[in-house]
C-alpha cells in the first residue's frame, strides 16, 4: 500500500542522515497522501543505513495502524506528525531533526530572527522562526505544541529538543526546509559571536519575497 509515498520516505530519511541532519537515530520523516489521508512515517529507533521501504508505517490521521510490518512499531512522534498535518491541511511532508545549530537555539529558546535572504523559502509570517513550547518527547503535549508556531513558518524550532519543517508538495521539500533552518542557524550563531553589542541587520516581509526578474526569458 502507498509503495511510491513509503520510497519517498525512506529515501529523504536516508538523505538527511548523509546530509548530517539527524545522527544517532534521531528525527523522523513522513508524507501524507492526498487521495486517503492516510501517513506514511518512518518507524520507530530504527537505523536508517538498515531502514527498508516495507518497515515505513502506514496510519491514519487517528494514529491508528493501517500497515506495519511484524514487530515495527510507528515513530514516537507519530502523534506530532499529526498535530502538524491537522493544523497545517495545506501540507503534505513533515521532516523532524535534531540538528545541531537549530537545536542550539531550542536549547536557548531563542527565535532565529530573519537575517539570511535563502529564508524566503520558510514562508515567514512574524519575521522569525519561532519555537515550539517545550513538550515531552513522544508525548500529546509535544504534538500541541507545534500547531501554533507552525501558522507562522514552515520550520519551527522545538523547545530542548529539535526543529520540525513541513511543505505543501514533497518530502524533498520540508527536507530542503530543514536544510535552510540548519544552514541560517548556523550562520546566526557565528554572526551573533562575531557582532559582540552591534546590532544584526534584519531582513522585512518585502526583502524575503522571492522573485524572478521578468527580464529573463524563459527558452
Ligand atoms: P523515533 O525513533 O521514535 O522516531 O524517535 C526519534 C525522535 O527524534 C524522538 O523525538
Ligand atoms: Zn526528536
Amino acid at each position: 500500500m502507498l509503495e511510491e509515498l513509503k520510497a519517498t520516505v525512506l529515501e529523504t530519511a536516508r538523505a538527511a542522515e548523509a546530509m548530517g541532519l539527524c545522527r544517532h537515530k534521531s528525527g523522523n520523516f513522513s508524507a501524507r497522501d492526498e487521495a486517503t489521508g492516510l501517513v506514511c512515517l518512518t518507524p520507530s529507533g530504527l537505523d536508517r543505513q538498515r531502514m527498508t521501504a516495507a518497515d515505513i508505517v502506514v496510519i491514519d490521521p487517528e494514529a491508528r495502524v493501517v500497515e506495519a510490518k511484524p514487530g515495527i512499531r510507528p515513530s514516537s512522534e507519530a502523534l506530532m506528525h499529526l498535530a502538524a498535518y491537522e493544523s497545517r491541511p495545506d501540507i503534505r511532508a513533515v521532516v523532524h531533526t535534531h540538528s545541531r545549530f537549530a537545536l542550539v537555539f531550542a536549547v536557548l529558546r531563542q527565535p532565529v530572527p530573519a537575517v539570511v535572504a535563502e529564508m524566503a523559502h520558510l514562508n515567514l509570517k512574524n519575521g522569525q522562526i519561532p519555537v515550539a513550547p517545550f513538550g515531552q518527547q513522544g508525548t500529546p503535549a509535544l504534538a500541541e505544541s507545534v500547531k501554533a508556531p507552525l501558522q507562522e513558518s514552515d520550520a519551527i524550532l522545538l523547545a530542548s529538543h529539535g526543529a520540525l519543517a513541513v511543505d505543501a508538495v514533497s518530502p524533498e521539500g520540508a527536507l530542503l526546509k530543514a536544510a535552510y533552518l540548519e544552514e541560517v542557524s548556523e550562520i546566526y550563531y557565528r554572526a551573533r559571536l562575531l557582532a559582540g553589542d552591534k546590532p544584526i541587520p534584519r531582513l522585512g516581509t518585502d526583502d524575503l519575497t522571492l522573485r524572478y526578474p521578468e527580464a529573463v526569458q524563459p527558452a
